[in-house]
């Protein structure tokens, strides 16, 4: 029996980063996948992420970007393109080449740092100082064994999926034409982001959320704002909403649901259930090897990402906390350096949220909400993009961003934006607050004019009230 340091179930962003780190390091590392390329012949390394989340959702978000601009905003720049048309096929065609890229990329990478690609479902055989792994007939042994084995959408009995007509963010992201109707069930960051890609290709689009506050663990006056936003651009979001039944009828799927008592029925041509994601361990034997599943389906570990067995580690969206590709990834490092013997930390406090609408919206760190509920003090200081420069020259000028910090301290403890490019402007609060830096930090550092990055050193100043521009 093949035997190996490090054995990696799991080849998305936390077990291929994890793999890799582990080959750098010098460690024997294996990474079992099982994720079926186009072809049928082989399997593809990348995961959720790469396949049917982050990457093929952000290259239609970006292409509808465009084609939504040319039509509409274009000619404000005094720039003439009469009759845009939208050729979806290539727009597809174009996500698909990324993707691709991108996938085959992770083989190279992998090979690069000596890490054996193995093909197949990984079952748990045996926990002990020397794990056992079965792959189909194939059986290997592990001194260490990292589990990465993702998350699937979460179903619910009032929607079963057919990923034709009632789709998940599998289908979602591979419609051949543009529905006329659409309903999303989910006001998450799913259905904000496909429902906004949907919605600038010319769909009508009706969203139905459970909740009653529209995204809930955002910053509740970004949320307001976002919430305004959306709905001027066209998305119908209705919150409180109880989804009772989606049944598909020839060509179109009818839609019942309530809310405040009263009942509601229509017809769309696709329906996307964007419900939250749950942990995947369906054919790893996590039970039967002795492993401990949490109440919401998660395998425990401990901050470290230790399962009950020293040896065992589980990682990414298969895990407690939230389900992102960075954090997926922060553990895939810290776990392989673990095994190496060093002293690394994932830094909880400081991942970043992005929601990648058009504006981002992007955090890190507490709420005002969370900071009041924990009886922190603290001041806040904002500043809107109508009054940065760089934003009224770009066109985008719907948003803000703010700083919160600890009353005594001034150490930032919450940055929320909602702006053109929050996702990379957040880098600079998540460093800051890496860092332990206060608002007062912020604010004495000399930020490029004119950049949108400005607003962050304007709410800096706004924490202590002294903002230049507004
Ligand atoms: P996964 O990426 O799910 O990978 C797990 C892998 O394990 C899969 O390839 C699976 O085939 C394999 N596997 C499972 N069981 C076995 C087994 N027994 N044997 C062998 N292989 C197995 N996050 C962001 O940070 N930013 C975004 O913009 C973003 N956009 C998203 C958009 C969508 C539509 C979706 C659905 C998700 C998005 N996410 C985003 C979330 C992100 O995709 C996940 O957090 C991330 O992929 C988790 O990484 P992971 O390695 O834990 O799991
Ligand atoms: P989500 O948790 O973001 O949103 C799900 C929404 O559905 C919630 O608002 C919830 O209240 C609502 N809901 C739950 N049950 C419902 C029901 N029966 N009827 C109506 N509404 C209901 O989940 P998601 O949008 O499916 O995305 C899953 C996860 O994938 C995200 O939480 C995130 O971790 C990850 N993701 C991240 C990004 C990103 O980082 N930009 C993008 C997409 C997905």
């Amino acid at each position: 029996m093949e035997t190996y340091d490090v054995a990696v179930i799991g080849g998305g962003p936390g077990g291929y980063v994890a793999a890799i780190r582990a080959g750098q390091l010098g460690l024997k590392t294996a990474c079992i996948e099982r994720w079926p390329a186009a072809s049928g012949s082989d399997v593809v390394y990348g995961g959720t992420c790469l396949n049917v989340g982050c990457i093929p959702s952000k290259a239609l978000l970006e292409s509808s970007h465009r084609f939504e601009e040319a039509a509409e905003e274009f000619a404000a720049h005094g720039v003439k393109v009469g009759g845009v048309k939208l050729d979806l096929a290539t727009m597809q065609k174009r996500k698909d080449k990324i993707v691709g890229e991108l996938t085959g990329g992770i083989r190279l990478l992998l090979k690069k740092n000596k890490v054996e690609p193995i093909a197949g479902t990984a079952r748990l055989a045996k926990i002990g100082p020397q794990c056992e792994i079965e792959i189909g007939d194939r059986k290997i042994a592990a001194t260490n064994v990292i589990i990465a084995t993702g998350s699937v959408s979460r179903p619910i009995p009032a929607a079963p999926v057919d990923n034709k007509m009632i789709v998940d963010n599998i289908g979602a992201l591979a419609f051949t034409e543009v529905p006329k109707r659409l309903c999303v069930i989910g006001a998450g960051v799913i259905g904000l982001e496909l429902g906004s890609v949907w919605r600038r290709l010319g769909s009508e689009v009706v969203i139905l959320e459970a909740m009653p506050e529209f995204l809930a663990a955002t910053d509740s006056a970004l949320a307001k704002a976002a919430l305004r936003e959306f709905t001027r651009q066209g998305l119908k979001i209705s919150m409180g909403c109880k989804v009772d039944q989606a049944q598909v009828a020839g060509k179109k799927v009818k839609v019942s649901w309530s809310d405040g008592g009263k009942q509601h029925s229509d017809s769309f041509d696709r329906l996307i259930v964007a419900v939250g994601r749950i942990a995947c361990t369906e054919g790893l034997g996590a039970t039967e090897a002795g492993l401990k599943i949490d109440a919401a389906g998660r395998i425990e570990v401990d901050e470290h990402c230790r399962t009950a067995h020293a040896n065992v580690y589980a990682i990414g969206d298969v895990v407690r906390g939230p389900m992102l590709a960075h954090k997926a990834e922060e553990e895939g490092v810290m776990v392989a350096e673990l095994i190496a013997g060093q002293k690394p930390e994932v830094e909880y406090d400081c991942i970043p949220w992005v929601i990648y609408t058009h504006p981002e919206i992007a955090w890190v760190g507490r709420t005002e909400a969370q900071l009041k509920e924990a009886g922190v003090a603290y001041r806040a200081g904002s500043f809107p993009f109508i009054a940065n420069g760089r934003a009224k020259g770009i066109g985008d000028t719907v948003g803000m961003v703010k700083i919160l910090a600890e009353k005594e301290s001034d150490r930032v403890v919450g940055v929320h934006m909602l702006g053109g490019n929050a996702s990379d402007m957040i880098a600079e609060a998540v460093l800051a607050m890496e860092f332990g830096a206060s608002a007062e930090d912020i604010a004495r550092t000399c930020h490029a004019h004119p950049t949108l990055s400005e607003a962050v050193k304007e709410a800096a100043l706004a924490v202590d009230g002294r903002a230049i521009h507004s």
